[in-house]
């Protein structure tokens, strides 16, 4: 078993005053050491949280609040004070030690396997990115002593993995700091310590700005989808849009209850997620879906949008009908289909329009409907593609 010893007592200092420890501020609307805890828990590792004495509780109930659960501890003095006091509750038979900064919230799983997928082959996987800047000395006032070269210059990241008893081994041979990370304790004990490529979303946050910096990168990615249906007006037949009943002397001819509306919002919503349409999942030659109301169909694409990871956000439906007039059953319209979507009404607009007489809905021979849906991808950080730049 791995164990992900997550070191959360940084007071932010750096920050100006924070009502709660930095770790416990939310990133995305949710709290930094929740990001990692659950970006570890993924990575099948067990959590261990170093937290500032007293507020072991406050963190438990946290984490409790998101589903979580870990060992929790209180840390000591320094950094390595509080490695020591998590180090301390991983078992004997424990494998790895993966060492995270609390207040790295945007460590993503994808990261913590390929770190320990790393170690297991090489004993130790230090995740690190190389400088790019150019690097400049200078005295205290500023001026420039001169230009250091940054070839085979890195900046370390955490999670550091490292075999459990490997550290355990390093840390009482390493003899006294100060250290500024645990690498550095196992390469002053003649372990071989192993850089892997870092993650460049992966950052500390240490001033004010790296809050914004790391909203941003949370901020999720929208899609827009398009749907366009036509159905053709025939006698015998109830007219339903939006699963609403019009009265009407005539109604749409079509497999399900032909609700033109839905057909096009459906479109739209599987449109925005590159899910194919609507005929793919409910095609009109099985017979289940003979007569079948549309706003189980609706409800179904809905599902299908929500388990790839999609949030539906708003959509806005324009059906094209001249005869009967629709005003009257909009509001209907409205919440009915808020309602299949779970949705507030507000975020969903549905609007009919004439053609003045032109064209086949103008002549009543038919009707038709376009609808346009949004969707937000919340993990839109891990969905970007690796640069390639971003190899040791
Ligand atoms: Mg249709």
């Amino acid at each position: 078993m791995n164990y992900a010893l997550l070191l959360c007592g940084g007071s932010g200092k750096r920050m100006g005053s924070l009502p709660v420890g930095k770790t416990l501020m939310p990133v995305g609307g949710i709290p930094a050491v929740v990001r990692c805890a659950r970006a570890f828990s993924s990575a099948d590792c067990r959590l261990i949280l170093v937290v500032p004495q007293g507020q072991e509780s406050l963190y438990h109930d946290v984490l409790g609040h998101f589903g979580l659960s870990a060992r929790i501890t209180a840390g000591g003095k320094e950094r390595q004070d509080s490695v020591g006091r998590g180090l301390a509750l991983v078992p004997e038979d424990g494998d790895l030690v993966l060492i995270h900064d609390g207040a790295r919230p945007l460590v993503s799983e994808k990261l913590i396997r390929e770190l320990i997928r790393q170690a297991l082959i090489s004993g130790s996987a230090v995740p690190a990115l190389p400088v790019t800047d150019t690097l400049k000395r200078a005295d205290a006032d500023g001026t420039v002593l001169g230009t250091t070269d940054r070839a085979g210059l890195y900046r370390v990241q955490t999670p550091q993995v490292f075999c459990a008893g490997d550290l355990r081994k390093a840390r009482a041979a390493a003899g006294e700091g100060p250290f500024t990370d645990d690498a550095q304790v196992m390469e002053q004990a003649g372990f071989k310590v192993h850089l892997c490529p870092g993650e460049a979303d992966n950052l500390k946050l240490t001033y004010p700005e790296d809050f914004v910096m790391a909203e941003k990168l949370l901020s999720p990615l929208f899609r827009t989808g398009f749907g366009l249906d036509a159905h053709r007006l025939t006698a015998g037949r109830d007219l339903v849009l939006c699963g609403v009943r019009v009265p009407y002397d005539k109604g749409l001819d079509g497999h399900s209850d032909a609700d033109v509306a839905l057909h096009a919002l459906t479109d739209a919503l599987l449109g925005a997620c590159a899910l194919g349409d609507i005929g793919t999942w409910f095609p009109d030659t099985c017979e289940e879906y003979r007569g079948i109301s549309s706003r189980i169909l609706l409800e179904r694409a809905a599902a299908l949008v929500r388990d790839k990871g999609f949030e539906i956000v708003s959509c806005d439906i324009t059906i094209v009908c001249q005869k009967p007039k629709l005003a009257p059953y909009i509001g209907q319209m409205r919440e009915y289909t808020a309602e299949s979507l779970g949705l507030d009404t507000d975020r969903v607009s549905v609007k009919a329009t004439t053609t003045e007489g032109m064209g086949y809905e103008g002549r009543g021979e038919g009707i038709s409907a376009h609808a346009c849906a949004t969707v937000s991808a919340p993990w839109g950080k891990q969905d970007q593609a690796t640069p390639a730049s971003q190899t040791l």
